[in-house]
């Protein structure tokens, strides 16, 4: 059957239709170089207001070296305006890895048997976060796999409650993130109600055709019931989502154009695009061999990637994790990204202790794997200033609301003073003498940075008020 493309449709094959998607391919091809075509793109995407999936699949194929710069130098300044020299950390929280489906690119797939299967106890969880709390962390991402029997939404629901209720010195996870599978509106709502922040789910590839391979068995395997996730996530009352590809599945070029295809029919339906938009590429994992995916991309081209995401939706946070190096990270950081985790553990209970090799429960490598205090100790010399700021969602500040604020520029008042009141709580609580140092001078060299007089004034107050001990001051 033929489908027309149609954002507005609520029909996966509608909103993500391949043979839009092979147009603009060959569109972006024939108009690499032509160089009156890519002025007038980058003209407009100097207006900040977004690129269509068309104009943005020119620039990625683009492959005039002037061009090119241009491009990069761009996206350094839309990441400058809209998110500043800011870094929100998060770290992931592994709560299950019982899995009923069969992706070929996960060691969770339910035919591996030789992984070991976890699932924690809410008793285990308190000690997880305790883990995560006594690091510094303020805001996780609930990860487990499907399984409705092992994992079914009560036992996520508990969860949530569970970690918002820990308490311990002054540790508090103010804002759980969750990356589950797709599910029912029914349950979308209960979640919203759970007081989650974002919904998070990866479309690992937008292809059908390899979607069906990669996923042969499962309930993931229903492609349109996947990709029509987030509709059902927007009408259970979730207003912030967070959309996301598996790089190396497929052909870079195509995802890219589904990934800003879908957020484009989000914004058409919903009047909202996705709150963010992570960028992973394909790891090796215990029986998973990145190699044998034709379709890995070097980082050069992962740049590039970065580059014309954040130009085309600069509304949108961009979230890079520790699958990626150190070095990896130091290139693309300044290109858009504006979440970074750090810290991270893969495995299921993985926080509290190492788990010996022959009993590695982990999803993927971690490539990069130095502790919180020392990602946080190196964006800071970097110039970065590390946030751990929650403020928008306890605020109200979701959806369409959090859009408007964000598209007249009025975020930006919070964004600074947020994250450095919640930097100068991590100094205090948790950071080692050198990082403390470090983040001290920046905080104080930073706060001249914030327009208002009579902010900068709160804000010093509310400092003086986290060295003596009190906590959560937000704007
Ligand atoms: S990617 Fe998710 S759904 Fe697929 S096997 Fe892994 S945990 Fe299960
Ligand atoms: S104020 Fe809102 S947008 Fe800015 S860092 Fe905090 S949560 Fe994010």
């Amino acid at each position: 059957m033929k489908y027309e493309y149609n954002p507005k449709s609520k029909c996966a094959d509608e909103f993500i239709n391949h043979e839009e998607i092979e147009a603009t391919l060959e569109y972006a091809q024939k108009n690499r170089h032509n160089r009156e075509l890519i002025d007038g793109i980058l003209e407009k995407a100097r207006q900040r207001k977004g690129l269509s999936h068309r104009d943005a699949a020119v620039l990625l194929d683009c492959d005039l070296e002037d061009k090119n710069r241009e491009i990069f130098a761009l996206a350094e300044q839309i990441k400058k305006d809209f998110y500043g020299n800011r870094i929100v950390m998060f770290a992931p929280l592994y709560l299950s890895n019982y899995c009923v489906n069969g992706c070929v690119y996960c060691p969770y797939h339910a035919k591996n048997r030789h992984i070991p299967r976890k699932k924690l106890t809410q008793e285990e969880i308190r000690r997880e976060v305790i883990a995560l709390q006594d690091m510094g962390h303020k805001r996780l991402a609930l990860e487990t796999g499907e399984d409705p029997v092992n994992n079914p939404i009560e036992y996520v629901l508990e969860s949530i409650k569970t970690i918002y209720g820990i308490r311990h010195k002054n540790g508090a996870i103010r804002r759980v993130n969750v990356n589950i599978a797709a599910t029912t509106v029914e349950n979308y709502r209960r979640l919203k109600e759970a007081g989650i922040g974002t919904y998070i789910l990866f479309q690992e590839t937008y292809h059908k055709e390899s979607y069906l391979k990669l996923h042969p068995t499962g309930p993931k395997h229903d492609y349109n019931y996947h990709t029509e996730a987030m509709d059902r996530a927007m009408e259970g009352g979730i207003d912030d989502v967070g959309c996301g590809v598996l790089f190396g599945l497929e052909l870079y070029r195509y995802e890219f154009a589904g990934l800003l295809m879908h957020a484009e029919h989000l914004e058409a339906v919903y009047g909202v695009g996705p709150h963010t938009i992570s960028v992973p590429r394909v790891r090796r994992a215990d029986d998973i061999d990145p190699d044998v995916f034709d379709n890995g991309i070097d980082d050069d081209t992962f740049a590039k990637i970065v580059a014309c995401i954040r130009i085309a939706v600069p509304y949108t946070g961009m979230i890079l994790s520790t699958r990626e190096s150190q070095k990896c990270r130091e290139r693309v950081l300044h290109l858009g990204i504006s979440q970074i985790s750090g810290g991270s553990r893969t495995s299921v209970g993985g926080y509290v202790e190492e788990e010996p090799d022959d009993e590695k429960s982990e999803q993927f490598e971690v490539s990069d794997r130095r502790s919180l205090d020392e990602v946080v100790n190196w964006l800071m010399g970097m110039g970065y200033i590390p946030s751990f700021c929650t403020a928008c969602y306890r605020e109200g500040r979701t959806g369409d609301r959090f859009m408007s604020l964000c598209k007249s520029g009025q975020i930006q008042n919070c964004c600074l003073p947020n994250a450095l009141m919640t930097l100068k709580e991590y100094l205090m609580d948790y950071a080692s003498e050198d990082t403390r140092e470090k983040g001290l001078e920046l905080i104080e060299k930073e706060i001249r940075n914030i327009p208002k007089e009579q902010v900068r004034q709160i804000v010093r107050h509310h400092l003086e008020e986290i060295e003596k001990g009190n906590r959560d001051f937000r704007f």
